[in-house]
């Protein structure tokens, strides 16, 4: 690689979530002199939900991408470099580690904390995207509570689906769970589970055609894929749960993933397999997925990001 390098940095934080932000706090107050690049999507997935109700602190919630706003002024009035700018390529074959911005500059970096998080996956549908944030959902235990009382309809037969079938079920009067096999993917505990609770309706062989109205959801129209009929349901939440993409892309050649693309960590901490790279947040983090634990990681990581530079000076 012929890389110009531009600047050079003690610690750089990728990304701007809660893990971002709370990393960039605790570097700011431990003079790390972090620098920060917020990426594509400024505050990360929490800005494209509404209300926030589960985060502690917040006894009258608070809105996705106020609560942002709120981390980003939090982490500059303690003195962290944030930045509008998107990492787009990484050479961390030997130290100080490299990363180029907005596929232009290169920065040098003596510690990297990964924060890029994670991106919902979505059907593709044109209603979906208009709908979104009005009825239309990548997350149930976000904003199930918002449709309690009301019919909804799930798409996804994994064990997101089904975990939040299940949750939604509590809330929710009926569960419209649209699959599009004749069979789940999830483990079969949570299947049984799915099957057996009285208010989820599970429609085999089936997908969403298109989700019905104008300007907040009223309903789905599902396909049966076998019979090619086709069904309205009234319902006025919409959640998809078929998987989410950790935004690792750029880190392949250099960190240990799974093979789904989520960075292994050193369990306990926020180490990688790169002395000196750290993860923190939905990029590492398949299973809880939380404002408040990808915040909880971002604080690890700039710990163990300051007694690792410790070490080195
Ligand atoms: P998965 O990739 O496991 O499942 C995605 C599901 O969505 C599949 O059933 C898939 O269908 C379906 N799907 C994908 N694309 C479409 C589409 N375009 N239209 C309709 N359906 C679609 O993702 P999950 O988020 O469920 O799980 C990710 C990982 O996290 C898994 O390893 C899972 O086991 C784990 N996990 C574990 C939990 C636990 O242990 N408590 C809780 C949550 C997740 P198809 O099967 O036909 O491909």
């Amino acid at each position: 690689m012929s890389e110009k390098i531009t600047e050079k940095v003690h610690l750089l934080i990728i990304g701007s979530g809660p893990a971002g932000y709370t990393a960039a706090i605790y570097a700011a107050r431990a003079n790390m002199k972090p620098v920060l690049y917020q990426g594509i999507q400024p505050g990360g997935q929490l800005t494209i939900t509404t209300e926030v109700e589960n985060y502690p602190g917040y006894p009258d919630g608070i809105q996705g991408p106020e609560m942002m706003v709120n981390f980003e002024k939090q982490a500059v009035r303690m003195g962290a470099d944030i930045r509008y700018g998107m990492a787009t390529k990484v050479d961390f074959s030997s130290q100080p580690y490299k990363v180029e911005i907005d596929e232009e500059n290169w920065i040098e970096a003596d510690a990297v904390i990964i924060s890029t998080g994670a991106s919902a996956k979505w059907l593709g549908l044109e209603s979906e995207q208009r709908l979104n944030g009005f009825g239309v959902s990548a997350c149930a235990v976000c904003d199930g509570f918002f449709f309690r009382g009301k019919e909804v309809a799930i798409v996804g037969a994994g064990d997101t689906a089904a975990e939040e079938a299940l949750y939604l079920a509590k809330l929710c009067t009926h569960v419209h769970m649209i699959v599009r096999r004749d069979t789940m993917r999830a483990s079969k505990v949570m299947q049984d589970r799915v099957i057996k609770t009285p208010n989820i309706t599970i429609y085999w062989n089936s997908e969403t055609e298109e989700i019905l109205g104008e300007h907040k959801v009223e309903g789905v129209r599902i396909k049966n894929v076998i019979t090619n009929n086709t069904q309205d349901v009234a319902i006025g939440g919409f959640f998809v749960a078929i998987g989410h993409k950790p935004n690792s892309d750029i880190f392949k050649d250099f960190i240990d993933m799974d093979e789904t693309g989520y960075i292994k960590t050193i369990p306990g901490t926020s180490k990688t397999n790169l002395e000196g790279v750290f993860a923190a947040g939905d990029v590492q983090d398949k299973n809880y997925r939380q404002a408040v634990t990808a915040a909880g990681s971002g604080c690890m990581a700039a710990l163990d990001a300051e007694r690792y530079l410790s070490t080195k000076q």
